[in-house]
């Protein structure tokens, strides 16, 4: 899961979660209240319903009146029942009535320890709430009851259905649910719009970057402006970028540097042994492929122990760099010229028969001759000279070491016909 869906998903979750339990809670809340209300209007009917019972009886009516009374109560549509409970003062007076005693053990409460009573229930699949209210006898009661003060008279018991309360509360919940989801709805899109907008969108920016960069192109940048906190980190990003890329080609030019060092004689500027085999063995494989010629041109100081002898190794390596600028000044662009050791030079000729090459190693011989160096009266002759051999492949040799073999054979004869010589074998 990427870092921007777990961002999303906990943002949504963490919301759902909250609204969740606020949504409970309220609910919880408004049930309280509305059951709460519906307690205070039963005790404010069954109030209502005394006065009736009690005003009828100061005026004189008596049980007749009373129950027509209640009669007429029990028609209003609602009132699931209204009935009177006689207490034990009223049954003693006036006798028993059956429908008018304590029907269970709730109504028998009321009227004996004088306690309200509330009750809800479920009869016949329909929400009830029962409310027993006692009545105590006062002051005005004693006109026609033979009873104390305070003692229970009885009891009224209000019972109503709760269908039409249930119905209007799930109804405002429903409305409230519905308002508080789209509310959150509108606020969790809002949400998850910002977070993609200023935190998803610049990290998958960065994280696109990352791969780009890391995969080798070094001049991407993030372009981002309005990502709050994240622009210093894309900030820092694009410099840590371009301090990589600074490096990178430091390091770069600093590579093709040691490279060039690592094939170059440091004396003379020419390439070196090694470099010389590896390129001999690739321009045979070159000639070998294409069936073309190659020469190589081995190159030998003459008298060069004398003259150091009699001039110092300091003067001998001006010497060895004025022959190798002879060499590079008479050969061309794709010729290969090297110092293969001490004071002998190799020159790889591709595409070259042995005619030409015997050319330019005679011009090179001409150059070296023609060009003073310091002291070089001192030498057999007057003048500084080389002696150089020349072998071409395949006539001479098809592999590395034949060739650089037969290359230093004529070079050896060279050296043996009297030395400022070129020789072939
Ligand atoms: P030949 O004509 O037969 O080649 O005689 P030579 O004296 O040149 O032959 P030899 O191989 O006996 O001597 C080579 C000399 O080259 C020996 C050494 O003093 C000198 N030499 C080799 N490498 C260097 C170098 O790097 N600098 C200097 N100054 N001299 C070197
Ligand atoms: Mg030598
Ligand atoms: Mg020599």
């Amino acid at each position: 899961m990427r870092f921007s869906h777990k961002l999303l998903l906990s943002v949504v979750v963490f919301m759902s979660v909250s609204i969740g339990i606020i949504l409970y809670l309220a609910i919880t809340h408004e049930k309280r209240l509305i059951a709460s209300i519906q307690q205070d209007n039963l005790r404010l009917v069954n109030s209502i319903i005394f006065d009736e019972l009690y005003t009828s009886m100061r005026y004189g009516g008596g049980r007749r009146e009373n129950r027509a009374i209640i009669k007429r109560l029990n028609e209003i549509e609602g009132i699931e029942e209204v009935r009177i409970i006689h207490g034990e003062p009223v049954e003693r007076q006036f006798g028993v009535e059956e429908d008018e005693t304590p029907r269970d053990e709730l109504e028998r409460i009321a009227v004996e320890e004088g306690r309200e009573i509330l009750e809800e229930f479920t009869e016949n699949g329909t929400r009830k709430m029962r409310f027993i209210m006692p009545v105590f006898v006062r002051k005005e009661c004693q006109r026609c009851h033979m009873a104390e003060i305070g003692e229970v008279n009885g009891a009224i018991s209000l019972t109503v259905s709760l269908d039409k309360y249930d119905a209007m509360v799930s109804k405002a919940i429903t409305k409230f649910i519905v308002t508080s989801l789209v509310l959150v709805g509108m606020v969790v899109v809002a949400a998850v719009a910002f977070i993609m907008h200023y935190n998803v969108r610049p990290i998958a920016e960065l994280y696109k970057a990352v791969k780009i960069i890391g995969s080798g192109n070094l001049d991407y940048r993030i372009d981002i402006k309005d990502g709050m906190e994240i622009n210093r980190l894309v900030e820092e990003f694009n410099n840590m970028a371009q301090r990589l890329k600074e490096r990178t080609e430091e390091l770069m030019e600093l590579n093709r540097k040691l490279e060039a060092l690592s094939i170059t004689d440091g004396l003379t500027g020419l390439y070196n042994h090694r470099y010389f085999y590896k390129r001999l063995a690739e321009e045979i494989e070159r000639a070998k492929r294409y069936d073309r010629r190659l020469s190589l041109i081995m190159a030998d100081i003459d008298n060069f122990k004398l003259y150091n002898d009699t001039h110092g190794h300091q003067k001998g390596d001006v010497v060895l760099k004025g022959v190798a600028e002879c060499i590079k000044n008479t050969i061309r662009m794709n010729d290969v010229p090297a110092r293969y050791g001490g004071e002998e030079f190799a020159i790889i000729l591709p595409e070259t028969g042995k005619d030409t090459a015997v050319k330019v190693a005679d011009r090179i011989r001409h150059e070296v001759e023609r060009r003073s160096f310091p002291g070089e009266a001192s030498q057999p002759g007057g003048v500084l000279t080389i002696s150089l051999g020349v072998a071409t492949f395949p006539d001479d040799g098809i592999t590395v070491d034949e060739l650089v073999k037969r290359a230093d054979e004529a070079l050896y004869m060279a050296k043996r016909n009297g030395r400022n010589r070129v020789e072939v074998v």
